[in-house]
């Protein structure tokens, strides 16, 4: 239900309201944004403050920790009086007497696979404020399947970098840092400590990002890494580029329009026996020339072969030229297929990459 502006609206965001680009149809656009936020430290508290100031709707919050001592030096949301809650707890109470009209959703459990999905599910874009670099994947994963929009950033000692992904539009994250080189390009946080005011920026930066993406006011382009080194306050922002080797990408776009996967792709994945269906949509004269295994269904077929593929399982589908298997993927798009790909070139173009079986 479309909630509306009223009196106290007007009065409390007449500074953002009277921004001509925002006005009441942008204040109504926040007041009907949710926005989750994954981890209430550094980054985390500076963003929340911001983005329930500004009238965000609802806000989701997750965090397991408590309030420690140590935390008060750059989380100054907390009060000292909060030592020992739950941050979560903590957080809602001093952003609720910040801005009583905002719905808070808390969640002070960890950040496990098995439940995360369902809860970015609910949310309009997502903050990526977590400090575990396990985490920060996970969400790209999530983020890149439900095609839901998140704002990374990340600090160390005095340098920050944040950046806008776009759900399934564009690099992701694992794009930028491939998982399997991050624990020797992604220092760690924790170990290296930090001056207060970095995350109280990148937070905020962050917020800028989400406030942008609600207000449709973003300027800057898809994929744009932004840096920023707090001693000689030099800002920069790099370009990144999707790679065309990125599993998660792979995975993310399969139910999109990007569904061709290259022979190298096709080969890298019979050789690691990842799970999934190869179909053949070629006739069976062409099927017995030859063929690189897996199912034949000839594309006139297929709408009334459906009931013989599981449409939870991944289908990889080939023809000679890749022709047919578009077509043959806009059916099994149509038929709510969770992952369908295409072999780009067919079978015409494999000839030196995959093993071709000739019965
Ligand atoms: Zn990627």
């Amino acid at each position: 239900m479309m909630r509306q502006l009223d009196s106290n609206d007007y009065a409390r965001y007449a500074k953002q309201i009277s921004l001509s680009e925002i006005g009441a149809a942008g204040q109504l656009k926040l007041k009907n944004a949710k926005v989750l936020c994954i981890g209430a430290g550094g980054l985390g508290t500076p963003l929340l403050q911001y983005l329930t100031a500004a009238g965000v709707g609802r806000i989701g919050i997750i965090d397991h920790d408590v309030v420690e001592l140590s935390n008060l030096q750059r989380q100054i949301i907390y009060r000292h009086n909060d030592i020992g809650k739950f941050k979560v707890t903590a957080a809602k109470n001093n952003l609720q007497d910040l801005n009583p009209s905002i719905c808070f959703d808390i969640y002070a459990e960890k950040f496990a696979s098995h439940h995360v999905r369902s809860i970015i599910a609910e949310y309009d874009i997502v903050a990526d404020c977590t400090d575990h670099l396990a985490n920060r994947y996970l969400v790209n994963e999530v983020c890149v399947e439900l095609d839901k929009p998140f704002v990374f950033a990340g600090i160390t000692r005095y340098h920050g970098q944040c950046m806008f992904f776009h759900g399934k539009s564009g690099p992701c994250f694992n794009c930028m840092f491939p998982e399997n080189l991050a624990v020797a390009i992604l220092p760690d946080c924790n170990a290296a400590g930090v001056l207060g005011v970095l995350p109280g920026i990148l937070g905020t930066m962050q917020a800028n990002m989400i406030l942008q993406y609600i207000l449709q006011l973003q300027r800057h382009g898809t994929g744009q890494l932004f840096t920023l080194d707090i001693l000689d306050f030099a800002l920069q922002r790099y370009q990144v580029t999707q790679d065309p080797e990125c599993q998660i990408c792979i995975y993310g776009r399969r139910t999109c329009n990007d569904e061709a996967i290259t022979p190298e792709q096709l080969n890298r994945k019979l050789h690691l026996h990842e799970n999934f269906l190869l179909l053949d949509v070629r006739s069976p004269a062409e099927h017995a020339v030859g063929h690189l295994g897996g199912k034949l269904i000839p594309l006139p077929e297929l709408s009334q072969r459906l009931d013989e593929l599981n449409p939870e399982l991944p289908v990889i589908i080939y023809c000679h030229s890749g022709q047919r298997s578009q077509a043959a993927v806009k059916i099994l798009q149509q038929h709510q297929f969770k992952s369908v790909a295409y072999l780009q070139g067919g079978l015409a173009s494999c000839q030196h990459v995959c093993a071709i079986i000739r019965p």
